[in-house]
């Protein structure tokens, strides 16, 4: 029906990029480690299926994502590697987690009680992974609830509703070389890990890094490492460097096709507010993208774009649906491509290059492009 999908703007995925990451860093952490691919947030923007088949093909064991619907759909899609989610809300479908073989993240008693009396429905027992809260402060058992955790954990345990496949926890800075939380953090997970496995627990995989620690701190390894925002070749924070010192490939290149050029003379107001006035006779284009699309707003008159193989910036607003950028004396054909980012080696701006200009991360560039942007895998 769609014919023309892709035409006005379109995310190419690079499938083969993704997997040259996922063997980078599984050969960066060793042969003892497995890794997750973390698919979460339609594979951070990529497409959940593609790029969980993708890093399985590469090598991954594991899948990982937040909400438990988003790991049933992985399983409605027919993936039978070991698949985990941690984002539980009182009343979620544990019955259909347990059907469907997950592991599921406990963090406290009442997810605990739901679990078991969903295990008790079901007739069978459920994987679960214990969370510690080592210090992030977010989801995750503090400390001093730990030993009622673990205790109610084993009773259910040896009751035969539960199995405690995992014992976890979460970096705040990993981003942050020499950050003293990262060793506080790491202290407090051998000790809770420690405490857990003295009081009988058994676990199948015992795990806290995320990619910034399987780049940076060998030691967080432990027996399995959860690859999200390195995976899909992006570095997880400028001060560690770019993807490109880590061996990794962006694998998503945005672009669009410039859907008007025309020539205004100087002193022309351009986007709403007129916050970019030409300050010459010049030619401006219309690239077919805007914060619907989830191009920040914050980015207007800052975001980088490669139009005929020539840098430029948005001028002015980035509006609903598109936005402009000032060609000089370029006069490029309607329908010239315009790369927003890409892996970089063409000349193009990276994903690390629009998080500068919108004063975010390079998650939140690609997790945010819309449903309106076709992915193509290429
Ligand atoms: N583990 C958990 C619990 C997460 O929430 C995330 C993502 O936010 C990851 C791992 C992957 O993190 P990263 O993309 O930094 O590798």
């Amino acid at each position: 029906k769609h014919t023309s999908a892709g035409v006005r703007a379109r995310a190419e995925v690079d499938l083969a990029a993704l997997r040259g990451n996922v063997r980078a860093l599984r050969s960066r952490v060793g042969p003892g480690v497995a890794l997750m691919g973390v698919v979460k947030s339609d594979g951070y923007g990529h497409g959940m299926l593609p790029t969980a088949r993708a890093a399985l093909d590469a090598g991954a064991t594991w899948l990982g994502t937040a909400t438990p619907h988003e790991a049933l759909a992985l399983r409605a899609a027919g993936i039978e590697s070991r698949v985990m989610c941690w984002l539980w809300t009182p009343g979620d479908p544990w019955r259909e987690g347990i059907e469907a073989d997950l592991d599921m993240s406990v963090s406290a008693m009442w997810a605990l009680r739901e679990v078991t009396a969903a295990a008790r429905e079901a007739g069978r027992p459920a994987r679960i992974q214990l969370k510690a809260d080592t210090g992030l402060g977010r989801n995750g058992c503090q400390p001093a609830d730990w030993p009622e955790l673990v205790a109610a954990a084993l009773d259910a345990q040896a009751a035969g509703l539960v199995r405690v496949t995992g014992l976890w926890s979460h970096f705040a800075c990993a981003d942050e070389p020499g950050h003293p939380s990262i060793t506080a953090q790491l202290d407090a997970f051998h000790e809770m890990v420690a405490y857990a496995e003295k009081e009988g627990v058994e676990p199948e995989v015992r795990h806290i890094a995320n990619s910034a620690a399987m780049l940076t701190l060998p030691q967080a390894s432990f027996d399995l490492v959860r690859a999200g925002i390195a995976m899909y070749g992006i570095s997880p924070s400028p001060e560690l460097g770019t993807s490109w010192d880590f061996g990794l490939r962006p694998a998503m290149t945005l672009s669009a096709s410039v859907a008007l050029v025309k020539r205004v003379p100087e002193g022309h107001g351009v986007s709403y507010g007129h916050h970019y006035v030409t300050s010459r006779e010049t030619t401006l284009g219309l690239v077919p993208l805007g914060y619907a699309d989830g191009i920040p707003r914050h980015a207007s008159g800052r975001g980088p774009v490669l139009v005929g193989g020539v840098r430029r910036r948005v001028a002015g607003r980035v509006a609903m649906d598109q936005f402009v950028v000032d060609l000089g004396g370029d006069t490029p054909e309607p329908g010239a491509t315009a790369i927003l980012f890409g892996p970089g080696d063409r000349g193009e701006p990276t994903a690390e290059d629009w998080a500068e200009a919108a004063d975010t991360i390079a998650y939140e560039i690609v997790t945010r492009i819309g449903s309106r942007v076709p992915r193509v895998y290429v």
